[in-house]
């Protein structure tokens, strides 16, 4: 199943099912949050009338660096021996079709096409076997990054956390194996990241349980899940496209 949030001309932001494809997606209002079970409102709109917004509103996005091997070579980097682990705060986070303006701070900003786990149930050191249990669904991250600020910084904090650094959706899928999805990225039409998340070297159970070994995650959290090889820069103009197998497409307009 797929579950959106979007907000209607002159409405109020909701969550929403989505059924059907193409021009017959409709979605089909829930009320309040869609983790303790879907309550339909019974009122429907057209998908194409819709202004989406991101499907979740996490207290947290949790992200993992360097966990693909070919993308940790491509920037010189060792696999790490111990997980790499990085915060992206909630105001960092914005939703599908996104105008995001290319930051003053940087003059390297590169996309990175990544699979993020929405959490689904409040959990705190949950074994890598019981994670299932605590996911609601999977949808489709951007992991903006200042390349040069990282690089420059001890903590990758300013680098991936600025406003408009995790572009998320363009909805939650609740009913997929995250195990082996084509991952692929675009800019501008032109393929650039062409991966599997079958190639993570460590995979969504290991990844959700070992950040909560350490913090409790809550209904809407995001574990972003690092990225294939293949990033590169960006320009003022250029228009992203990251798409994962099952999931959807996320698009992101760079401005400014
Ligand atoms: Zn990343």
């Amino acid at each position: 199943m797929r579950i959106a949030r979007y907000q209607a001309p002159g409405g109020a932001p909701s969550y929403a099912v989505v059924e059907g494809d193409g021009e017959d997606a409709v979605l089909h209002a829930l009320e309040g949050l869609p983790y303790d079970g879907l309550r339909r409102t019974g009122e429907q709109l057209p998908l194409g009338q819709a202004r989406l917004l991101a499907p979740v509103e996490p207290s947290k996005v949790v992200a993992f660096g360097r966990n693909y091997a070919e993308h940790a070579k491509e920037l010189g980097n060792e696999v790490p021996e111990v997980p790499i682990v990085f915060l992206k705060p909630s105001t960092s986070v914005v939703g599908p079709d996104a105008e995001v303006e290319y930051p003053a701070l940087t003059s390297d900003l590169h996309y990175e096409g990544e699979l993020a786990v929405v959490i689904g149930r409040r959990c705190k050191a949950v074994a890598a076997e019981e994670v299932a249990g605590v996911v609601f669904g999977y949808t489709v991250a951007n992991d903006l990054t200042m390349r040069d600020v990282q690089k420059s910084e001890g903590q990758w904090t300013r680098g991936k956390g600025f406003d408009g650094a995790c572009p998320l959706g363009p909805w939650v899928e609740t009913e997929i194996d995250p195990s082996s999805l084509a991952l692929r990225s675009s800019v501008n039409g032109e393929l650039r990241q062409d991966g599997t998340t079958a190639d993570m070297l460590r995979d969504v159970a290991a990844c959700v349980s070992w950040v909560s070994q350490a913090m409790t995650l809550l209904p809407g959290d995001v574990v972003l899940t690092g990225t294939p090889a293949g990033v590169g820069s960006l320009q003022r103009g250029d228009h992203v496209e990251v798409t994962v197998e099952g999931i959807g497409t996320l698009a992101t307009r760079i401005t400014g």
